[in-house]
């Protein structure tokens, strides 16, 4: 263990509750870093945790910033946010993947679709049901392994459009407290920038961390920075960025060219110090599958192959600890 790690763990001795919680203590470039294991325990006792670990370690010398990942595996739910700066960079297409690769691995996925500005995983993960009600919570309906619900089958297209804060935090009420039954992962498609669906997601349902998307084009990244921001001030841990469209496969000879570039997210990633989870290429085929329903990532070849690696990327980095 080195020096800074000593120090970070005398300081977190003075948080009796933290014993044996702690793990992955790190101090780098003055930020201190640990995973948080919450299994067990009530939300204020978590937040209650997690408030003096902060006090204590802010006040170490050489601290500037304090970050936490909670393991909550053992406890409700583990919630991955899907977020980009701007729309179209396929942060849908990613985070509808990204739920049926982790469903493959094994896990029980559940898939939000909070994009009130354009609901779009019913359509690509194949499946228009109007969901059904039991009691007062919604059921989600079910789509290549993964249970979904989206606010595109809550409301008519573009109503959601006029809502403001009050309605807008309700309908994610409603979908977050669905009867999400056995889940324990749940992937929420955020919409993109950062509004009010992003503050009420991260205020009430503390995800346990962000994924960012880009395209490896600079203006997207300078959006995407924006949103890294965000999830950083709030205390959301960032688990890695995802470059999309990265270079284009030919359908026919399957030679791989740049026409938006390659790698400027990977390299932005880096600057950032946030995690590269992988790239996906822009491909004909994830196109047409999408717009047909369905997902690439429930198939064969080097498309399932590229999100069932992103998939296991993120599962390493989040119950490593
Ligand atoms: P966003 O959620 O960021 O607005 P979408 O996921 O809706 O973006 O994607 C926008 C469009 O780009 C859709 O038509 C989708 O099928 C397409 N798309 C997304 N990723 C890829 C990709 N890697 N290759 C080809 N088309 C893609």
């Amino acid at each position: 263990m080195s020096d800074d790690s000593d120090l970070l763990a005398s300081a977190l001795s003075s948080v009796g509750e933290a014993e044996g919680r702690t793990a992955a203590l790190r101090l780098r470039d003055g930020i201190a870093s640990l995973v948080l294991d919450v299994g067990g325990l009530s939300d204020e006792a978590r937040d209650g945790i997690e408030r003096r670990i902060r006090t204590a370690l802010i006040a170490l010398p050489g601290v500037r910033e304090v970050r936490i990942a909670m393991t909550a595996d053992k406890v409700g739910r583990t919630i991955i946010a899907v977020g980009s700066g701007k729309g179209g960079v396929g942060k849908s297409t990613v985070a509808a993947n990204l739920a049926v690769a982790l469903a493959r691995a094994g896990r029980r996925v559940g898939l939000v679709d909070a994009d009130i500005y354009g609901p779009s995983l019913p359509r690509i993960m194949g499946n228009s049901d109007r969901p059904e009600l039991k009691g007062k919570r919604i059921v989600p309906v079910d789509a290549f392994g993964v249970k979904m619900l989206s606010i595109g089958q809550l409301v008519e297209p573009g109503t959601a459009l006029a809502w403001r804060g009050p309605m807008i935090a309700s309908a994610l009420g409603q979908l977050m407290d669905g009867d999400w039954d056995d889940r324990e992962l749940m992937v929420v498609d955020l919409p993109p920038g950062t509004g009010d669906i992003q503050m009420s997601l991260i205020q009430k349902w503390k995800p346990a961390g962000a994924v960012i998307v880009s395209t490896p084009q600079d203006l997207a990244l300078i959006d995407a920075s924006r949103a890294i921001d965000l999830f950083r001030k709030m205390n959301v841990p960032l688990l890695g960025l995802v470059e999309n469209m990265s270079g284009y496969a030919c359908p026919h000879c399957g030679e791989v060219s740049d026409p938006f570039g390659a790698g400027g997210a990977e390299a932005a990633a880096k600057v950032m110090s946030i995690p590269f989870l992988g790239r996906i290429p822009l491909t004909l085929s994830i196109r047409r599958d999408s717009d047909a329903g369905v997902p690439p990532a429930a198939g064969t070849g080097p498309e399932a192959e590229a999100f069932a690696g992103i998939a296991r990327r993120l599962l390493e980095f989040q119950f490593s600890a």
